[in-house]
Protein backbone atom coordinates (compact mmCIF):
# COMPACT_ATOMS: atom_id res chain seq x y z
CA UNK A 1 0.00 0.00 0.00
CA UNK A 2 3.16 2.61 0.99
CA UNK A 3 4.76 2.09 -2.14
CA UNK A 4 1.93 1.80 -4.52
CA UNK A 5 0.72 5.17 -2.74
CA UNK A 6 4.53 6.79 -3.40
CA UNK A 7 4.35 5.48 -6.86
CA UNK A 8 1.35 7.18 -7.53
CA UNK A 9 2.05 9.78 -6.20
CA UNK A 10 4.95 10.69 -8.18
CA UNK A 11 2.78 9.63 -11.51
CA UNK A 12 3.33 6.34 -12.11
CA UNK A 13 0.25 4.26 -12.63
CA UNK A 14 -0.33 1.19 -10.07
CA UNK A 15 -2.66 -1.32 -9.41
CA UNK A 16 -2.69 -2.49 -5.62
CA UNK A 17 -4.34 -5.98 -5.33
CA UNK A 18 -5.64 -7.17 -1.79
CA UNK A 19 -7.31 -11.08 -1.83
CA UNK A 20 -9.72 -9.80 1.44
CA UNK A 21 -12.66 -7.40 0.87
CA UNK A 22 -11.28 -5.20 3.91
CA UNK A 23 -7.92 -4.78 6.15
CA UNK A 24 -9.81 -5.87 9.25
CA UNK A 25 -7.65 -8.91 10.58
CA UNK A 26 -6.38 -9.43 13.57
CA UNK A 27 -2.52 -11.17 13.00
CA UNK A 28 -1.30 -7.32 11.73
CA UNK A 29 0.25 -6.06 14.89
CA UNK A 30 -0.26 -2.44 16.48
CA UNK A 31 2.58 -0.60 16.32
CA UNK A 32 3.59 2.59 14.34
CA UNK A 33 7.60 4.08 15.63
CA UNK A 34 8.35 6.93 15.24
CA UNK A 35 10.55 6.42 12.03
CA UNK A 36 7.26 5.87 10.22
CA UNK A 37 5.72 9.01 12.19
CA UNK A 38 8.48 10.80 10.52
CA UNK A 39 7.56 9.77 7.29
CA UNK A 40 3.87 10.93 7.78
CA UNK A 41 5.62 14.35 8.67
CA UNK A 42 7.65 14.24 5.68
CA UNK A 43 4.18 13.73 3.82
CA UNK A 44 2.90 16.49 5.69
CA UNK A 45 -0.12 14.14 6.70
CA UNK A 46 1.52 13.71 10.41
CA UNK A 47 -1.31 16.22 11.61
CA UNK A 48 -4.58 13.84 10.39
CA UNK A 49 -2.51 10.46 10.63
CA UNK A 50 -2.32 11.68 14.65
CA UNK A 51 -6.23 12.43 14.63
CA UNK A 52 -7.04 8.49 14.66
CA UNK A 53 -8.21 7.16 17.73
CA UNK A 54 -4.36 5.68 18.83
CA UNK A 55 -2.36 5.27 21.78
CA UNK A 56 1.21 7.13 22.59
CA UNK A 57 3.66 4.89 24.22
CA UNK A 58 7.01 6.88 25.67
CA UNK A 59 8.47 4.19 27.53
CA UNK A 60 8.63 0.34 28.02
CA UNK A 61 9.75 -1.44 31.12
CA UNK A 62 9.67 -5.52 31.46
CA UNK A 63 8.89 -7.46 34.43
CA UNK A 64 10.98 -10.34 35.18
CA UNK A 65 9.48 -12.47 37.81
CA UNK A 66 8.78 -10.04 40.59
CA UNK A 67 11.60 -7.44 39.33
CA UNK A 68 10.61 -4.60 37.28
CA UNK A 69 12.80 -3.64 34.84
CA UNK A 70 12.65 0.23 32.30
CA UNK A 71 14.35 -0.92 29.25
CA UNK A 72 13.30 1.80 26.63
CA UNK A 73 12.72 5.73 27.43
CA UNK A 74 11.96 7.64 23.82
CA UNK A 75 12.13 11.17 25.34
CA UNK A 76 15.37 11.71 23.46
CA UNK A 77 14.32 10.42 19.63
CA UNK A 78 15.66 12.66 17.00
CA UNK A 79 11.88 12.70 15.67
CA UNK A 80 9.61 14.67 15.70
CA UNK A 81 7.03 12.15 17.85
CA UNK A 82 8.68 10.14 20.58
CA UNK A 83 6.73 8.22 21.13
CA UNK A 84 5.22 4.74 19.16
CA UNK A 85 1.53 5.09 18.46
CA UNK A 86 -0.26 2.12 18.38
CA UNK A 87 -3.40 1.64 16.52
CA UNK A 88 -4.78 -1.15 14.63
CA UNK A 89 -2.73 -2.34 11.54
CA UNK A 90 -6.25 -1.58 9.50
CA UNK A 91 -6.75 1.83 10.30
CA UNK A 92 -3.71 2.41 9.40
CA UNK A 93 -4.07 0.78 6.50
CA UNK A 94 -6.92 2.67 5.64
CA UNK A 95 -5.66 5.71 6.23
CA UNK A 96 -3.06 5.25 3.59
CA UNK A 97 -5.22 3.72 1.13
CA UNK A 98 -8.17 7.19 1.32
CA UNK A 99 -4.20 9.24 0.52
CA UNK A 100 -3.42 6.90 -2.21
CA UNK A 101 -7.23 7.63 -3.87
CA UNK A 102 -6.04 11.50 -4.25
CA UNK A 103 -3.87 10.79 -7.04
CA UNK A 104 -5.39 9.73 -10.23
CA UNK A 105 -3.09 6.89 -11.40
CA UNK A 106 -4.03 4.62 -7.58
CA UNK A 107 -6.18 1.56 -7.90
CA UNK A 108 -6.72 -0.54 -4.87
CA UNK A 109 -8.36 -3.66 -5.90
CA UNK A 110 -10.05 -5.37 -3.13
CA UNK A 111 -10.99 -9.23 -3.39
CA UNK A 112 -8.43 -9.77 -5.62
CA UNK A 113 -6.06 -12.44 -5.21
CA UNK A 114 -2.74 -12.90 -7.14
CA UNK A 115 -2.68 -16.39 -8.07
CA UNK A 116 0.62 -16.82 -10.60
CA UNK A 117 2.81 -14.70 -11.91
CA UNK A 118 3.04 -13.86 -15.65
CA UNK A 119 6.60 -15.38 -17.54
CA UNK A 120 7.92 -14.40 -21.45
CA UNK A 121 11.25 -14.74 -22.27
CA UNK A 122 12.63 -15.56 -18.80
CA UNK A 123 10.92 -11.74 -17.78
CA UNK A 124 7.75 -11.33 -15.24
CA UNK A 125 5.66 -9.24 -16.64
CA UNK A 126 2.54 -9.30 -14.98
CA UNK A 127 0.40 -11.49 -12.64
CA UNK A 128 -2.85 -13.70 -12.70
CA UNK A 129 -5.42 -13.14 -10.16
CA UNK A 130 -8.84 -13.84 -9.09
CA UNK A 131 -11.31 -11.64 -8.47
CA UNK A 132 -15.15 -11.33 -7.88
CA UNK A 133 -15.38 -10.74 -12.13
CA UNK A 134 -13.55 -14.13 -12.27
CA UNK A 135 -9.97 -14.57 -13.33
CA UNK A 136 -7.52 -11.85 -15.06
CA UNK A 137 -4.65 -11.04 -15.89
CA UNK A 138 -2.76 -7.96 -14.70
CA UNK A 139 0.50 -7.03 -17.26
CA UNK A 140 2.88 -4.56 -15.73
CA UNK A 141 6.17 -3.41 -16.07
CA UNK A 142 6.88 -4.05 -12.40
CA UNK A 143 5.67 -6.83 -10.32
CA UNK A 144 5.93 -6.04 -6.25
CA UNK A 145 5.54 -9.11 -4.21
CA UNK A 146 4.22 -7.94 -1.03
CA UNK A 147 1.94 -10.45 -0.02
CA UNK A 148 3.44 -11.25 3.33
CA UNK A 149 5.05 -14.29 5.04
CA UNK A 150 3.07 -16.35 3.36
CA UNK A 151 3.78 -15.32 0.05
CA UNK A 152 2.38 -16.63 -2.92
CA UNK A 153 4.33 -14.04 -5.27
CA UNK A 154 7.38 -15.88 -3.66
CA UNK A 155 6.59 -19.31 -4.17
CA UNK A 156 5.83 -18.66 -7.84
CA UNK A 157 8.97 -16.44 -8.16
CA UNK A 158 11.62 -19.72 -7.71
CA UNK A 159 13.55 -17.19 -5.31
CA UNK A 160 15.31 -19.25 -2.58
CA UNK A 161 14.77 -18.03 1.38
CA UNK A 162 17.16 -18.93 4.17
CA UNK A 163 15.05 -20.35 6.85
CA UNK A 164 16.35 -19.05 10.53
CA UNK A 165 14.02 -20.87 13.08
CA UNK A 166 11.75 -19.26 15.96
CA UNK A 167 11.33 -20.85 19.31
CA UNK A 168 7.82 -19.47 19.81
CA UNK A 169 4.26 -18.73 18.56
CA UNK A 170 1.86 -16.51 19.90
CA UNK A 171 -1.62 -16.45 20.94
CA UNK A 172 -3.05 -12.97 20.08
CA UNK A 173 -6.19 -12.10 22.65
CA UNK A 174 -7.81 -8.98 23.73
CA UNK A 175 -8.94 -8.78 27.93
CA UNK A 176 -10.56 -5.33 29.35
CA UNK A 177 -8.83 -2.83 30.99
CA UNK A 178 -10.01 -0.66 33.47
CA UNK A 179 -8.73 2.90 34.51
CA UNK A 180 -6.86 1.38 37.64
CA UNK A 181 -4.31 -0.91 35.67
CA UNK A 182 -1.00 0.16 35.07
CA UNK A 183 -0.97 2.66 32.36
CA UNK A 184 2.25 1.74 30.72
CA UNK A 185 2.60 -1.46 27.43
CA UNK A 186 5.17 -4.01 29.13
CA UNK A 187 6.36 -7.29 29.09
CA UNK A 188 6.21 -9.43 31.66
CA UNK A 189 8.44 -13.28 31.80
CA UNK A 190 8.26 -15.77 34.34
CA UNK A 191 8.86 -19.55 34.41
CA UNK A 192 8.05 -21.29 31.40
CA UNK A 193 6.04 -17.74 30.50
CA UNK A 194 6.35 -14.82 28.42
CA UNK A 195 3.39 -12.10 27.75
CA UNK A 196 3.46 -8.81 26.38
CA UNK A 197 0.72 -6.46 26.99
CA UNK A 198 -0.23 -3.32 24.88
CA UNK A 199 -2.20 -0.95 25.71
CA UNK A 200 -5.11 -0.01 23.72
CA UNK A 201 -7.19 2.27 26.00
CA UNK A 202 -10.57 0.36 26.96
CA UNK A 203 -8.74 -3.06 26.58
CA UNK A 204 -5.02 -4.89 26.47
CA UNK A 205 -3.73 -6.60 23.45
CA UNK A 206 -2.36 -9.65 24.81
CA UNK A 207 0.58 -11.82 22.79
CA UNK A 208 0.99 -14.86 24.98
CA UNK A 209 4.24 -16.29 23.62
CA UNK A 210 4.13 -20.26 23.49
CA UNK A 211 6.97 -22.58 22.81
CA UNK A 212 6.75 -23.11 18.58
CA UNK A 213 4.38 -26.37 18.21
CA UNK A 214 2.86 -26.41 21.66
CA UNK A 215 -0.60 -24.92 21.02
CA UNK A 216 -1.92 -28.18 20.40
CA UNK A 217 -1.76 -29.29 24.11
CA UNK A 218 -2.31 -25.81 25.85
CA UNK A 219 -5.57 -26.09 23.56
CA UNK A 220 -6.41 -30.09 24.90
CA UNK A 221 -5.69 -28.61 28.33
CA UNK A 222 -9.19 -26.75 27.83
CA UNK A 223 -9.84 -22.67 28.25
CA UNK A 224 -9.91 -22.97 32.04
CA UNK A 225 -6.47 -24.39 31.96
CA UNK A 226 -5.28 -21.26 29.85
CA UNK A 227 -7.18 -19.08 31.78
CA UNK A 228 -5.72 -20.10 34.73
CA UNK A 229 -2.07 -19.76 33.53
CA UNK A 230 -3.11 -16.25 32.61
CA UNK A 231 -4.08 -15.35 35.31
CA UNK A 232 -1.46 -16.55 37.35
CA UNK A 233 1.02 -14.71 35.21
CA UNK A 234 -0.82 -11.47 35.70
CA UNK A 235 -2.73 -11.51 39.05
CA UNK A 236 -4.74 -8.54 38.21
CA UNK A 237 -6.62 -9.84 35.34
CA UNK A 238 -7.83 -12.54 37.51
CA UNK A 239 -11.29 -10.84 37.68
CA UNK A 240 -11.33 -10.79 33.65
CA UNK A 241 -10.27 -13.67 32.16
CA UNK A 242 -13.17 -15.40 32.28
CA UNK A 243 -13.84 -12.97 29.16
CA UNK A 244 -12.06 -15.40 27.41
CA UNK A 245 -15.17 -18.30 26.99
CA UNK A 246 -13.61 -20.26 24.45
CA UNK A 247 -10.52 -20.76 21.88
CA UNK A 248 -12.57 -18.77 19.61
CA UNK A 249 -11.12 -15.90 21.17
CA UNK A 250 -7.52 -16.49 21.37
CA UNK A 251 -5.66 -16.56 17.70
CA UNK A 252 -2.90 -18.36 16.93
CA UNK A 253 -0.36 -16.53 15.30
CA UNK A 254 2.40 -18.73 13.51
CA UNK A 255 6.12 -16.76 14.14
CA UNK A 256 8.47 -17.36 11.94
CA UNK A 257 11.93 -15.53 10.83
CA UNK A 258 13.72 -15.96 7.14
CA UNK A 259 14.70 -14.03 4.47
CA UNK A 260 15.56 -14.54 0.38
CA UNK A 261 19.34 -14.71 -0.84
CA UNK A 262 18.08 -12.59 -3.97
CA UNK A 263 15.11 -10.29 -3.56
CA UNK A 264 14.52 -10.03 -7.68
CA UNK A 265 14.02 -11.25 -10.90
CA UNK A 266 13.71 -9.29 -13.86
CA UNK A 267 10.46 -7.99 -14.06
CA UNK A 268 10.04 -8.60 -10.26
CA UNK A 269 11.02 -7.61 -7.16
CA UNK A 270 9.96 -8.73 -3.54
CA UNK A 271 9.41 -6.00 -0.27
CA UNK A 272 8.39 -6.54 3.22
CA UNK A 273 7.43 -10.00 5.17
CA UNK A 274 7.74 -11.75 1.52
CA UNK A 275 10.90 -11.04 1.06
CA UNK A 276 12.15 -11.30 4.99
CA UNK A 277 9.56 -12.43 7.17
CA UNK A 278 10.13 -10.79 10.50
CA UNK A 279 10.15 -11.87 14.39
CA UNK A 280 7.54 -9.81 16.67
CA UNK A 281 10.18 -9.12 18.88
CA UNK A 282 10.32 -5.84 18.85
CA UNK A 283 6.95 -4.68 16.85
CA UNK A 284 9.26 -3.17 14.11
CA UNK A 285 8.05 -5.62 11.06
CA UNK A 286 5.59 -3.07 10.25
CA UNK A 287 8.39 -0.15 10.08
CA UNK A 288 10.55 -2.20 8.41
CA UNK A 289 8.16 -3.15 5.43
CA UNK A 290 7.23 0.99 5.39
CA UNK A 291 11.00 1.57 5.38
CA UNK A 292 11.78 -1.04 2.22
CA UNK A 293 8.31 0.86 0.15
CA UNK A 294 10.05 4.28 0.67
CA UNK A 295 13.55 2.62 -0.50
CA UNK A 296 11.90 1.31 -3.79
CA UNK A 297 9.95 4.36 -4.47
CA UNK A 298 12.93 6.50 -3.91
CA UNK A 299 14.86 4.39 -6.55
CA UNK A 300 11.67 3.38 -8.83
CA UNK A 301 9.61 6.13 -9.47
CA UNK A 302 11.40 8.11 -11.98
CA UNK A 303 12.54 5.15 -14.18
CA UNK A 304 9.54 3.36 -13.69
CA UNK A 305 7.74 6.43 -14.79
CA UNK A 306 9.91 6.74 -18.01
CA UNK A 307 9.23 3.23 -18.69
CA UNK A 308 13.05 2.06 -18.60
CA UNK A 309 13.41 0.79 -15.63
CA UNK A 310 16.09 -1.96 -15.42
CA UNK A 311 17.70 -4.90 -13.20
CA UNK A 312 20.32 -2.38 -11.85
CA UNK A 313 17.35 -0.21 -10.80
CA UNK A 314 15.90 -3.58 -8.87
CA UNK A 315 19.32 -4.86 -7.48
CA UNK A 316 20.09 -1.35 -5.74
CA UNK A 317 16.88 -1.40 -3.83
CA UNK A 318 17.33 -4.69 -2.53
CA UNK A 319 21.73 -2.96 -1.66
CA UNK A 320 19.97 -0.62 0.23
CA UNK A 321 17.51 -2.56 2.06
CA UNK A 322 19.56 -5.88 2.75
CA UNK A 323 22.19 -4.63 5.42
CA UNK A 324 19.44 -2.97 7.62
CA UNK A 325 17.26 -6.06 7.31
CA UNK A 326 19.87 -8.10 8.58
CA UNK A 327 20.76 -6.35 11.29
CA UNK A 328 17.72 -6.24 12.40
CA UNK A 329 17.01 -9.62 12.44
CA UNK A 330 20.09 -10.42 14.04
CA UNK A 331 19.33 -8.39 16.98
CA UNK A 332 15.73 -10.33 16.86
CA UNK A 333 17.52 -13.94 16.64
CA UNK A 334 19.69 -13.00 19.36
CA UNK A 335 16.45 -11.92 21.56
CA UNK A 336 15.12 -15.13 20.75
CA UNK A 337 18.10 -17.29 21.78
CA UNK A 338 18.71 -14.96 24.76
CA UNK A 339 15.74 -14.78 26.53
CA UNK A 340 12.66 -15.81 24.82
CA UNK A 341 13.92 -19.40 24.15
CA UNK A 342 15.24 -20.11 27.95
CA UNK A 343 12.42 -18.38 29.37
CA UNK A 344 9.82 -20.59 27.34
CA UNK A 345 12.16 -23.52 28.39
CA UNK A 346 12.70 -22.26 32.44
CA UNK A 347 10.76 -23.95 35.06
CA UNK A 348 12.53 -22.32 37.76
CA UNK A 349 12.36 -17.75 38.63
CA UNK A 350 14.26 -16.21 35.89
CA UNK A 351 17.02 -14.05 37.03
CA UNK A 352 17.13 -10.39 35.18
CA UNK A 353 20.26 -10.82 32.48
CA UNK A 354 23.00 -8.32 33.28
CA UNK A 355 22.51 -6.18 30.67
CA UNK A 356 18.93 -5.79 31.43
CA UNK A 357 19.93 -4.83 34.68
CA UNK A 358 22.86 -2.09 33.58
CA UNK A 359 19.71 -0.22 31.61
CA UNK A 360 17.84 0.05 34.93
CA UNK A 361 21.30 1.73 36.91
CA UNK A 362 21.81 4.05 33.97
CA UNK A 363 19.00 5.20 32.39
CA UNK A 364 20.88 6.83 30.25
CA UNK A 365 21.61 3.64 28.27
CA UNK A 366 18.04 2.97 27.83
CA UNK A 367 18.44 5.65 24.65
CA UNK A 368 20.36 2.76 22.69
CA UNK A 369 17.55 0.38 22.87
CA UNK A 370 15.13 3.40 21.89
CA UNK A 371 17.02 3.97 18.91
CA UNK A 372 17.32 0.69 17.56
CA UNK A 373 13.47 0.08 18.04
CA UNK A 374 11.94 3.46 17.15
CA UNK A 375 14.48 4.39 14.51
CA UNK A 376 15.97 1.00 13.51
CA UNK A 377 19.30 1.29 11.10
CA UNK A 378 19.35 3.55 7.73
CA UNK A 379 15.96 5.42 8.30
CA UNK A 380 14.51 6.46 4.57
CA UNK A 381 13.25 9.91 3.63
CA UNK A 382 10.97 10.13 1.20
CA UNK A 383 12.44 11.74 -2.06
CA UNK A 384 10.13 11.18 -4.87
CA UNK A 385 7.94 14.21 -5.85
CA UNK A 386 4.45 14.98 -6.16
CA UNK A 387 2.19 15.17 -8.95
CA UNK A 388 -1.11 16.96 -8.23
CA UNK A 389 -3.43 15.42 -5.74
CA UNK A 390 -7.21 15.79 -5.16
CA UNK A 391 -8.08 16.61 -1.34
CA UNK A 392 -9.15 14.52 0.81
CA UNK A 393 -12.99 13.13 0.69
CA UNK A 394 -14.74 15.48 3.61
CA UNK A 395 -12.08 18.24 3.46
CA UNK A 396 -12.13 21.47 2.02
C1 LIG B 1 2.60 -12.57 16.30
C2 LIG B 1 3.10 -11.39 15.49
C3 LIG B 1 2.90 -10.12 16.00
C4 LIG B 1 3.44 -9.02 15.32
N1 LIG B 1 3.29 -7.79 15.87
C5 LIG B 1 3.84 -6.74 15.23
C6 LIG B 1 3.70 -5.41 15.75
O1 LIG B 1 3.05 -5.18 16.78
N2 LIG B 1 4.28 -4.41 15.08
C7 LIG B 1 4.98 -4.62 13.92
O2 LIG B 1 5.52 -3.64 13.35
N3 LIG B 1 5.10 -5.84 13.38
C8 LIG B 1 4.54 -6.90 14.00
N4 LIG B 1 4.68 -8.13 13.44
C9 LIG B 1 5.33 -8.28 12.13
C10 LIG B 1 4.39 -7.69 11.05
O3 LIG B 1 3.12 -8.28 11.12
C11 LIG B 1 4.95 -7.89 9.63
O4 LIG B 1 6.36 -7.76 9.62
C12 LIG B 1 4.33 -6.85 8.68
O5 LIG B 1 2.92 -6.93 8.70
C13 LIG B 1 4.84 -7.06 7.26
O6 LIG B 1 4.12 -6.21 6.36
P1 LIG B 1 3.89 -6.64 4.87
O7 LIG B 1 3.16 -5.50 4.23
O8 LIG B 1 5.16 -7.10 4.27
O9 LIG B 1 2.97 -7.93 4.92
P2 LIG B 1 1.50 -8.13 5.55
O10 LIG B 1 1.22 -7.13 6.60
O11 LIG B 1 1.38 -9.57 5.87
O12 LIG B 1 0.54 -7.76 4.34
C14 LIG B 1 0.40 -8.63 3.22
C15 LIG B 1 -0.93 -8.30 2.55
O13 LIG B 1 -1.02 -9.04 1.33
C16 LIG B 1 -2.32 -9.63 1.27
N5 LIG B 1 -2.17 -10.85 0.45
C17 LIG B 1 -1.59 -12.02 0.80
N6 LIG B 1 -1.55 -12.86 -0.25
C18 LIG B 1 -2.13 -12.21 -1.28
C19 LIG B 1 -2.37 -12.54 -2.64
N7 LIG B 1 -2.01 -13.73 -3.15
N8 LIG B 1 -2.98 -11.63 -3.45
C20 LIG B 1 -3.34 -10.41 -2.95
N9 LIG B 1 -3.13 -10.04 -1.66
C21 LIG B 1 -2.52 -10.93 -0.85
C22 LIG B 1 -2.70 -9.92 2.71
O14 LIG B 1 -4.11 -10.05 2.86
C23 LIG B 1 -2.14 -8.69 3.40
O15 LIG B 1 -3.04 -7.61 3.41
C24 LIG B 1 4.13 -9.23 14.09
C25 LIG B 1 4.27 -10.52 13.56
C26 LIG B 1 3.79 -11.60 14.25
C27 LIG B 1 3.98 -12.99 13.70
Amino acid sequence: MMLGLLLARAGVEVAVLEKHADFLRDFRGDTVHPSTLELMHELGWLEAFLGLEHQEVRRLSVQIADVHVRMVDLAHLPTRCKFIALLPQWDFLDFLAAQGRRYPTFALHLCTEATDLLVESGRIVGVRAQSPDGELTVRADLVVGCDGRHSTVRSRSGLESIEYGAPMDVLWFRISRKESDAAETFGHVDAGALIVMLNRGDYWQCAFVIAKGSVDRIRAAGIGAFRERVAALLPFLADRVAELASFDEVKLLSVRVDRLGKWWRPGLLMLGDAAHAMSPIGGVGINLAVQDAVAAANRLAVPLKARRLTTADLQAVQARRAWPTRATQRLQLIMQRRVVGPALESTSKPKVPRLFKLLGVFPVLQRIPARLLAVGFRPEHIRTPEVRAAPLCGSA
